[in-house]
Parts: structure tokens; C-alpha cells; sequence
């Protein structure tokens, strides 16, 4: 059985990107099952060993909201950490950045909206009223050296609205760098984005001065389009993407198991571009199969269900 892909490498493609692991927060945030600390505390150290260097691992919400992360303050004590390798940590509101701040967090994630709807009903507030809340946030966190990632969601559409007009997403996306993030993730958050849609919104960010060397993409695989999608960011110069260990994370906003864009499928995927990565497929599947056991059920990731058959 083939255990790593043909690398047949192509003009046009960034040599290196980096993954951005996300199953730890965003995956395991949107499972039904309630994972143990200590079941979070190995995934995140298998994650480094298998060479992620960029590996979000909780969220500090208020656990009335996510109850499957309310253990992050004991995960943040517990957890192993790897040198080299960046842990950040999503963080709602001042009260949030303070708890981040006693735990010794270095870098940060803001959670924003390109739709009114979506706001309203994540944040409780309008897009406006989520800027004025994430502003001093970002300032104090920038002041006390902390790195601050700005997430977007619904970049694409939304499930009340359609789709999300692009100028409005980059609009919306603008006001968060103005803040001071220093990198804003592009979230497909129910999949309906499609190649052209990407490269439409890469565009119109470059033709507002927002090059990507400051963006990322986050996508998910609802409608089975998130690895088209990525080639058509790396296509525009992307090098930074999101993914989720197994695919860790189904949708919260349609019937389907499959969430976040699998980190083994992207993997696949850029080694066989012959594009670096630093990660080693094998443990990185071998990681994505333990956490699907972990969870009782089969991983959606084709990758892991390729290479870890029996
Ligand atoms: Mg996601």
C-alpha cells in the first residue's frame, strides 16, 4: 500500500506551508462526546511529535457555552509542550485575555463574524459591537507581546443569510488587521465555498492591500470542496492553512460528520505537490486513527481511512 504520496512538485505553489492544527479547540469544541483532559493532553502531544508547530489547544470561553472545553485552564496546566511549537489558545473578551494572561498563554485567537446573524447569535452583539468588545482585547494583548490571530467566520456564506457578499468579507476582515492581528483565518464554517469563490476572495483582499503572506484559510469539507479550495489559495499564495486532526469536529450547522478540512488529507495533498510541511504523515495518521477510537467512531479523514485499515 502506498503509505506517502508521488511528490510531483509544480510551478506556482509555495515551497513550504505551515498547517495550523486546530482539532485540539475547534474540532473537538464541535464533537457530541466530552473528551478527558488527559485524552487532550496526549492528542496535543502527539500532534508535536508528529511535527505540527502550530497547534490551538483550547478555548477560554465562559464552559456554560462549550462544555466540552471547560476543562482548559486544568488542560493548560497539564498539557505537554514541545519547543518550537506555538499553543494558541482562543480567547472571547477581556475577561478571557486575563485568564490567559495568569496561565502564561503567548498567543491569542479572536473569534469574529462577517455576518450580522452569525454575531448576533455567536457573540450576542452586531459585527460593530464584536469590534468595539475585540479592540481592547487585541491592543492589550499586542502590549503585553502576545501573537493574536483573527478567526472570520462565514467568510462565504451563512446559513440565514446565503451567501456572504465578498465585499463585505473583506471589509470585515480589514477591521479585524486594523486591530492588530497579526494573521486573519479565512473560515469556511458551513463548506459552501467552491475554488472560484476562494480566488475571488483572495483577490479582492489583494486589491485592498491585504496580501497573503497576513492571511490563512480554515475550511470545512461538508460538500466535499476544502481541498480544491486550498489549492486554489496556495494558488494565490496562501501558505498558511487550517486543519483538524481525523477531521475532528462535524458541522454544527448541517446533519454531516464531516467538519474541519482533515489534517492528514491536507497533508497528503501538499506532500504529493511536493510542498513542505514538516510533518510526518505516518504518526499524523496514526494519531488521527487513536483519536477517532478515543471518540468510538470512524474518522471521516479518507487519508486515515486509507492507511489505517486493517
Ligand atoms: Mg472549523
Amino acid at each position: 500500500m502506498m503509505r506517502e504520496p508521488y511528490a510531483v512538485p509544480r510551478p506556482g505553489l509555495p515551497e513550504r506551508v505551515t498547517v495550523y492544527e486546530v482539532g485540539p479547540r475547534d474540532g473537538l469544541q464541535n464533537e457530541a462526546a466530552i473528551v478527558p483532559v488527559e485524552v487532550k493532553a496526549e492528542l496535543i502531544g502527539r500532534l508535536a511529535r508528529a511535527g505540527l508547530t502550530t497547534i490551538e489547544a483550547t478555548s477560554l470561553v465562559h464552559p456554560k457555552w462549550v462544555p466540552q472545553l471547560a476543562d482548559a485552564e486544568q488542560l493548560l496546566g497539564v498539557m505537554p509542550r514541545q519547543d518550537g511549537v506555538r499553543y494558541p489558545v482562543l480567547v472571547p473578551n477581556e475577561r478571557g485575555l486575563d485568564r490567559a494572561l495568569a496561565l502564561g498563554v503567548t498567543d491569542i485567537a479572536i473569534f469574529g463574524s462577517a455576518t450580522e446573524t452569525f454575531a448576533q447569535r455567536n457573540l450576542n452583539r452586531s459585527v460593530a459591537g464584536s469590534m468595539e468588545m475585540f479592540a481592547p482585547v487585541v491592543a492589550r494583548a499586542r502590549q503585553e507581546g502576545m501573537r493574536v490571530r483573527g478567526y472570520l467566520s462565514m467568510c462565504y456564506g451563512d446559513p440565514w443569510e446565503g451567501p456572504t457578499p465578498i465585499e463585505r468579507t473583506v471589509a470585515v476582515g480589514r477591521d479585524l488587521l486594523d486591530l492588530g492581528c497579526d494573521e486573519l483565518s479565512l473560515g469556511d464554517t458551513i463548506g459552501v465555498a467552491t475554488p472560484g469563490h476562494v480566488a475571488a476572495l483572495l483577490d479582492a483582499f489583494a486589491a485592498r492591500d491585504v496580501g497573503p503572506g497576513r492571511l490563512a484559510v480554515h475550511f470545512h469539507d461538508t460538500y466535499g470542496q476544502a481541498l480544491a479550495n486550498t489549492l486554489a489559495a496556495l494558488q494565490r499564495g496562501i501558505t498558511v492553512v487550517d486543519a483538524a486532526t481525523g477531521g475532528l469536529g462535524g458541522c454544527p450547522f448541517a446533519e454531516s460528520a464531516t467538519g474541519n478540512l482533515a489534517t492528514e488529507d491536507l497533508v497528503w495533498m501538499l506532500h504529493g505537490l511536493g510542498v513542505q510541511t514538516g510533518v510526518d504523515l505516518a504518526a499524523l495518521v496514526e494519531t488521527g486513527a487513536w483519536m477517532a477510537a478515543r471518540l468510538g467512531r470512524p474518522s471521516p479523514s479518507r487519508v486515515v481511512q486509507a492507511l489505517s485499515g486493517k
